[in-house]
């Protein structure tokens, strides 16, 4: 039984757990006393009990699913302290706030720290002093940590991010690979592997590279329930102007990430999001490293933080209350989108995943495929890859039930929480008018922008195209019933399905695709999306939970929710902590509907454990009797 560190809380007694006690027991007893929570998740059970009776595991949950409990509790309930092995050293510091704030004996081992702080953390490793230590992979495997190891008692070892392993992976970290030697050293030590990457053949690298092959395996389910998956597909207005739109009417005050192509995007973007009122800080690589940390210090630590970023943001940021995260440009690939995505909503509650795109952003994607210096064999399977993307990004189907699907997943109904649920789009035979915009293309030479094009369609008078004489062509003019959205939208289609191809060398131009001969010579159908109203039939009203603030909140509690969100505010300058680390939303939410009014009803709450209790419980109960 460890000790857990419940002297510096106040009287709170340690958890009932014996030595005797099966181990579902001792594991449900610390989920209730620790944690707050009241019932495990999906097969977080099962893979603890699996961890704490000894047995290896890898476990593949994805973001948000809980994947911390899993080796956080059984390092509490096994004698000794629990390893756990990540890649980043702002997610680590994260991580032993959050768990000293909990009463948890937490500290981690980084080149962040003074030589006089290791040693600290050293001794107290050996003393049996830490229910938890976090290492980075480099460290873990130098000499000097491998004999401090053996000298202490290891409860398990935990490697995060596992993914990490494997080359195909986006995140590639060749010290990663070194950790198979942690079965070596360490044979009689329980090891546990966790990723959110649902690929397969990324599994299979976990598994070998890890000596990983007798571990008991754990897959959840990839559904992001509370997700919503949304794809702006108004060509009108700008990606820039649609992204207002959707903030104004669903986000006007909540924290999100919107992510761009490129460094100079993404500082317009905050510029102007900045310029519209909002707090908007850019997070790139070209930024001095100090601007980018103290711009990712203020998303977590401030409330209602827009970061604008490219994809270099993200890894690593554990913010639970990111309510929407928007694309203003295709992410590579499905696998990218849903881990971008996955950053909404790691609290459960209701958030939003939104894209828009543009035909330019295919061709961009194409162009970084084929001028890349990869081999033949992986660029096929990013052209793949992309493939699936475009699909998906174009596709008049339930969206969550593919991008479940992509990833070897079956989801029995249509989802009632994405844009084409929620406002089915209505396809036609497209044939016709794609027949003519490919005709057209052809007969003005492959040489002009969609822009052009979508002129001599509708027969614009202009007097570059008189210059080139194609208002003399047959195609000038054939698309006058179509308006030029509609053609707009067509050329998107057409550049998913890879009919047409951008030539971004010569200023957008567009191409025939190889795939649009068959089209040509009639042996092919085209089935096009119409563009649908820009804002979609069921909107705000129709969502079965408020918008502001993450978590539902009764108007009569409102004023009772913002006087516990102050006092949270306050306790987390207080203890230099970001506010969701005293208390999730959900907690704040709970405590304002169902008002405990003593020390014991604050146990039923979500997310109060004892040493929250013991800590908070007097200032939560003063508030709540004020009103
Ligand atoms: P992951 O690492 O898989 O992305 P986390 O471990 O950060 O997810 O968990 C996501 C959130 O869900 C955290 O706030 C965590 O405390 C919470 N959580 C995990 N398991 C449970 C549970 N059984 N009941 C309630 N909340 C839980
Ligand atoms: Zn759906």
């Amino acid at each position: 039984m460890p000790a857990l560190a419940f002297a510096n809380v106040g009287p709170a007694e340690p958890p009932a757990v014996g030595a005797a006690e099966p181990a579902l027991a001792q594991a449900e007893a610390v989920l209730n006393s620790v944690f707050g929570y009241k019932a495990f998740r999906s097969f977080q059970a099962d893979a603890i009990t699996a961890l704490i009776e000894g047995a290896d595991v890898l476990a593949l949950m994805p973001t948000g699913g809980g994947k911390s409990l899993l080796y956080q509790i059984p390092s509490l309930v096994r004698a000794g302290t629990g390893i756990v092995v990540s890649p980043l050293i702002a997610l680590m510091q994260d991580q032993v706030d959050a768990l000293k704030e909990l009463g948890v004996r937490a500290a981690y081992l980084n080149s962040s720290q003074t030589p006089d702080e290791q040693r600290a953390t050293e001794r107290a490793l050996l003393e049996g002093a830490l229910d938890l230590l976090y290492v980075a992979p480099e460290r873990l495997l130098s000499e000097r940590t491998l004999t401090l190891l053996r000298g202490a008692e290891l409860a398990l070892i935990a490697i995060d991010e596992a993914h990490c392993v494997s080359q195909w992976g986006h995140d590639f970290r060749p010290e990663y690979r070194q950790l198979r030697q942690l079965a070596d050293h360490f044979p009689h030590v329980p090891r546990i592997a966790l990723t959110a990457t649902a690929d397969a053949r990324t599994r299979d690298e976990i598994v070998e590279e890890l000596h990983l092959k007798a571990a008991r395996r754990f897959v959840a389910s990839f559904d992001r329930p509370n997700i919503r998956y949304m794809i702006d597909p108004s060509g009108g207005a700008s990606a820039r102007e649609r992204l207002w739109k959707f903030l104004k009417a669903e986000h006007a005050e909540d924290a999100g990430i919107v992510y761009c192509l490129s460094r100079r995007q993404v500082e317009e973007t905050a510029d102007w999001l900045v310029g519209k009122g909002r707090q908007a800080l850019p997070y790139h690589a070209g930024l001095d490293p100090l601007v980018r940390q103290r711009n990712q210090r203020r998303f977590l630590n401030d409330d209602g933080i827009i970061v604008v970023a490219t994809i270099a943001f993200g890894m690593g940021i554990d913010k639970p209350d990111v309510r929407f995260v928007a694309h203003l440009a295709l992410p590579k690939t499905i696998e990218a989108y849903y881990q971008e995505t996955g950053r909404a909503g790691r609290d459960g509650e209701p958030a939003d995943a939104w894209m828009a795109y543009g035909l330019n952003d295919v061709a961009m994607l194409r162009n970084w495929i084929e001028s890349s210096e990869a081999g033949e064999e992986r660029k096929r399977s990013e052209r793949q890859k992309l493939g699936a993307l475009l699909g998906f990004t174009e596709m008049t189907g339930c969206r969550r039930k593919a991008l479940i699907g992509y990833f070897g997943e079956t989801y029995p109904s249509d989802c009632g929480n994405c844009d084409n649920c929620l406002s089915p789009p209505e396809t036609v035979d497209g044939t016709q008018a794609a027949r003519k915009a490919l005709s057209c293309i052809y007969r003005t030479g492959e040489r002009f922008g969609v822009g052009y094009l979508v002129d001599v369609l509708t027969g614009k008078d202009d007097a570059r195209i008189r210059d080139n004489g194609h208002d003399k062509v047959s195609t000038f003019g054939i698309g006058r019933a179509t308006p030029a959205l509609e053609w707009k939208s067509l050329f998107r289609q057409l550049a998913a399905e890879g009919l047409i191809t951008v030539d971004l060398e010569r200023h957008g131009a567009i191409r025939l695709g190889e795939a649009c001969r068959q089209l040509l010579r009639g042996e092919a159908q085209f089935r096009m999306r119409k563009e649908r109203p820009a804002e979609p039939k069921a909107s705000r009203a129709s969502r079965t939970t408020a918008r502001k603030g993450a978590v539902d909140v009764r108007a009569e509690d409102r004023p009772l929710a913002d006087a516990l969100r102050a006092l949270r505010t306050k306790l987390a300058k207080d203890g230099q902590v970001p506010p969701y680390v005293i208390f999730h939303d959900r907690t704040l939410a709970e405590l304002a509907l169902f008002r405990p009014k003593r020390t014991s009803a604050l146990g039923e709450i979500t997310g109060l454990g004892e040493a929250k209790i013991a800590r908070y419980g007097a200032a939560l109960l003063e508030v709540i009797a004020r009103f």
